[in-house]
């Protein structure tokens, strides 16, 4: 059965949804893979679902579009390799969903949306396989905003905006492929704020960071850090990763499992959703939890847990929306600089959901999902 109590931000999958219809509805009526998808997307609260077939390139493409509320819905766009179609759809519909949220609380004025192109084995024709997903953005008239996702790049942006002004992140605009660095700075930002708000202090000097992944954000995190002069931790699978932060920023390293149990001052989840839970909330010794990975409590419950043995969570879809951010900051203003502006204020909407958990003793991810929540509404 689904959980919907406290509205959690991000539902972290399919089998969430509620699937027990069959005990209450005819017993001889077999329910499909549709008809989960469509409860989860009722669920999830979706307005519009598209799906493109085009025989001659090649293109499967969905794009759920979740909340128009604050304005047209943007989203990166992303090819990767689907098992099955209904995964496509799942992915789509979990991460338009998560984009709504990471725009409200960052009050862009934008609904989240995801275009997922299902990876054809051999694409024949890449430029007529682009141009025909840039005909379907086109064909939605604006109400959904395209931009590079994993699988894409500015390339790729440029031959779809032969056919639509409704995508950013082509080669003019300046953008990246990889987000990493910016959606780094948003967590460092957060952390600058948490350590601010728990120890009074404007610096990082001496401020000790485990971070677990030294992947794309783990790294960047792990470079802005060291910067400003933080002591690091971190903990990989992959010791080419650790090796490099050892390098570069004379990181100490720890095993993936003992990570949890650094005494740090600031734990920085940046690897793997799922992570928060009851066996490692009791290993924290760290008294604050910021980092970059997507659905870190593996239940919405375990915010609460936090804010009742002091540790300060910094809510994930609030700090991870630096390359969010950056997308629409491009598509509205053309302006890197703006973009960087307003992901560096990650800063203040942290601090200020910080303090009210604090005067309202109540958890900040609690805070930040009805936030967001309230920013979703058609009067908002
Ligand atoms: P990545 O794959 O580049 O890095 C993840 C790292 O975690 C890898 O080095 C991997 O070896 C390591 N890892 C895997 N299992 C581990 C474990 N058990 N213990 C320690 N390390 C482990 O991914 P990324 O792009 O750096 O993203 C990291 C997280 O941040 C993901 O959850 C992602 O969804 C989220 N995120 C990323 C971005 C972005 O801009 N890349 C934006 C928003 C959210």
């Amino acid at each position: 059965m689904i959980a919907t109590k406290g509205a959690r931000a991000v539902v972290d999958s399919i089998s969430d949804c509620p699937r027990d219809s069959k005990r209450i509805a005819h017993p001889h009526v077999r329910y499909t893979v549709a008809d989960s998808l469509m409860r989860y997307a009722e669920f999830l609260g979706y307005g519009d679902i598209h799906t493109k077939i085009d025989e001659k390139t090649g293109l499967k493409a969905f794009v759920a579009i979740h909340n128009l509320n604050r304005g047209p819905a943007i989203g990166g766009c992303r090819m990767v390799t689907y098992q099955t179609i209904d995964k496509a759809m799942e992915d789509a519909l979990r991460l338009g969903y998560m984009m709504s949220y990471k725009a409200a609380i960052n009050n862009l004025p934008h609904g989240g949306a995801k275009a997922v192109l299902i990876k054809p084995k051999v694409i024949k024709d890449r430029e007529a396989y682009f141009e025909k997903f840039g005909d379907f953005v086109n064909e939605l008239g604006g109400r959904y905003i395209t931009a590079v996702d994993s699988g894409t790049s500015p390339l790729e942006m440029d031959i779809i905006a032969r056919r639509t002004p409704f995508v950013t992140c082509t080669t003019k605009s300046g953008a990246d492929s990889d987000p990493s660095p910016l959606t780094a700075l948003g967590v460092r930002r957060a952390i600058e704020a948490a350590v601010k708000f728990k120890f009074g202090r404007d610096s990082l000097e001496g401020t000790h960071i485990a971070i677990q992944g030294a992947g794309h954000v783990g790294y960047c995190l792990a470079k802005e850090v060291f910067a400003l002069g933080a002591e690091i931790t971190v903990s990989d699978v992959n010791l080419k990763a650790i090796q490099r932060c050892v390098d570069e920023f004379g990181a100490k390293v720890c095993p993936p499992d003992e990570i949890y149990s650094i005494a740090a001052d600031v734990f920085a989840p940046c690897a793997l959703g799922a992570v928060l839970n009851l066996n490692t909330i009791k290993q924290l010794k760290a008294t604050i939890v910021a980092g970059s990975a997507n659905n870190q409590l593996s239940h919405h419950h375990y915010g609460t847990l936090m804010h009742e043995r002091g540790i300060l969570y910094a809510p994930d879809f609030l700090i991870n929306a630096g390359g969010l951010i950056h997308v629409a900051v491009l598509y509205d203003h053309g302006d890197m600089n703006k973009s960087l502006e307003q992901i560096r204020n990650i800063y203040h909407t942290a601090y200020d959901i910080y303090e009210r958990s604090m005067r309202e003793n109540r958890s900040t991810s609690e805070i930040a999902e009805k936030i967001a929540k309230e920013k979703l509404k058609p009067s908002a």
